[in-house]
């Protein structure tokens, strides 16, 4: 087999990108560990049960896109689509709820949805993933939105936007619901969307195109139709955001794809991304621990989409990431001189210097050159006659200045040289 690529939706991340995409994971994640929220794995695969109850049976996800196969057992597994799901069976298998709360958790990894490849969005892609379970306070609904903001933030993004809304609970939602459904119904709506319509009606407000939109500016939303209770947790979770110093849009027709959010719910959308402009999103889910099996706990969290964070970092031009090069280089010409620099590379490492060396017999030019493009601030040539003489030659490459040193004292001087 010949010309083997990538699948279909999926992509390479390679150097020198690669240290922005590990800037970016890095720096959405940090806010979480300085909140508290410790980190869990678990496996990129799990039973498809996992997924079916626990992202929603009526769902785009689970219907259409997920990677579902049997495996040589007979067991019917799935590859994450999302990471709530399986952070939610851990919490449940390992028995958090029975410890202080909430639970502070908090995941990273790849996720996999066989959806129409465009630009930001792929078959396989990597999100954060953080939750805090077993308490129902506003104030934790604002911690969390609050620590999403941080992370696009401190990435320096400023295009974005939080969109919030509250999708009410079991005390008024389904009354909502009834009175949505009568008014869909006078509608005029293609069969497909009379279908979605019956499983999930709020879905049909966050239809985009434009002939269902126009049919929907008179109808009734969810914030008008919430509960006292319902309605005092929101003005609490806005009353703390607003002391937190995050502003948001308010989204009365803000509807997320998975079928178990209630109260609080948000959206990070970046406005230099196109179509795929959710950046990230999240709410709270009463209702999903039960749904899998568990204790009757709530729960709050999101999930970011790293790929297309950095589409939103390359969207505002913002220099993150640069690669971290090395400190000291060394250029060995000879065989003898190839075992000191292979002896002083290593030590220079376990001191902890970044430290590089050439491979493969190249001459002094290409030598130079490797050394010029490592960004090393410090590179020891090591040549035949100055090895006669016991001397290497250290050049600080930032003033252009060269000296021999003794060759026992090399490994402590470009040491102390690198940390000036
Ligand atoms: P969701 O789990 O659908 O709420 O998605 C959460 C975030 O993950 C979104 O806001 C996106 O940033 C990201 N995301 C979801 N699906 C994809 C995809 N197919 N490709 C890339 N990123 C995605």
């Amino acid at each position: 087999m010949s010309g083997l690529t990538a699948p279909k939706g999926t992509f390479d991340v390679l150097p020198p990108e690669s240290e922005r995409f590990l800037a970016v994971r890095e720096t959405l994640t940090a806010p979480l560990r300085r909140a508290g929220y410790g980190y869990v794995e678990t496996p990129v695969f799990e039973h498809t049960e996992v997924f079916s109850r626990g992202v929603g049976e009526s769902t785009d996800v689970v219907t259409k896109e997920m990677y579902t196969f049997d495996d040589r057992g007979g067991r019917s597994l799935t590859l994450r689509p999302e990471l709530t799901a399986g952070l939610m069976r851990a919490f449940i298998e390992h028995r958090l709820h029975t410890g202080a709360l909430p639970v502070k958790l908090w995941t990273i990894g790849s996720a996999f949805r066989y959806e129409r490849p465009q630009a930001g969005r792929y078959r396989h892609f990597t999100q954060v993933d953080m939750e805090a379970l077993g308490v129902d306070d506003p104030a934790l609904d604002a911690e969390v939105v609050a620590l999403g903001v941080q992370g696009f933030r401190d990435l320096g993004l400023t295009d974005f936007e939080l969109l919030l809304t509250s999708l009410g609970d079991a005390t008024c939602r389904p009354q909502y619901r009834e009175q949505l459904v009568a008014y869909l119904d006078k509608l005029d709506l293609d069969e497909e969307t009379r279908r979605r319509a019956e499983i999930n009606p709020l879905r049909v407000l966050d239809d985009k195109r434009p002939e269902v939109q126009a049919q929907l500016d008179e109808a009734p939303l969810m914030v008008d139709h919430l509960s006292d209770s319902t309605r005092a947790h929101y003005d609490a979770v806005r009353q703390h955001l607003a002391d937190l110093g995050v502003t948001w849009t308010e989204a009365p027709r803000l509807v997320r794809g998975l079928d178990y959010y209630t109260k609080t719910t948000f959206e990070f959308v970046h406005n230099g991304l196109g179509a795929q402009s959710a950046i990230g999103g999240g709410g709270r889910y009463d209702g999903l621990s039960a749904a899998l099996g568990g204790p009757d706990v709530s729960g709050i969290g999101y999930a970011v989409g790293v790929d297309r964070t950095l589409l939103a970092v390359q969207a505002e031009g913002l220099h993150i990431g640069a690669a971290a090069g090395v400190q000291a280089f060394v250029v060995p010409l000879g065989e003898e001189a190839r075992r000191l620099a292979v002896r002083l590379v290593g030590q220079l490492r376990q001191a902890g210097v970044a430290a590089d060396t050439v491979y493969g017999g190249r001459g002094l030019k290409g030598a130079m050159k490797a050394a010029d493009r490592s960004g090393a601030s410090h590179v020891v040539v090591i040549g035949e006659r100055d090895l006669a003489e016991g001397v290497g030659q250290l050049k600080d490459m930032r003033t252009g200045e060269q000296h021999p040193v003794p060759v026992g004292e090399l490994f402590e001087r470009v040491r102390a040289s690198v940390g000036e």
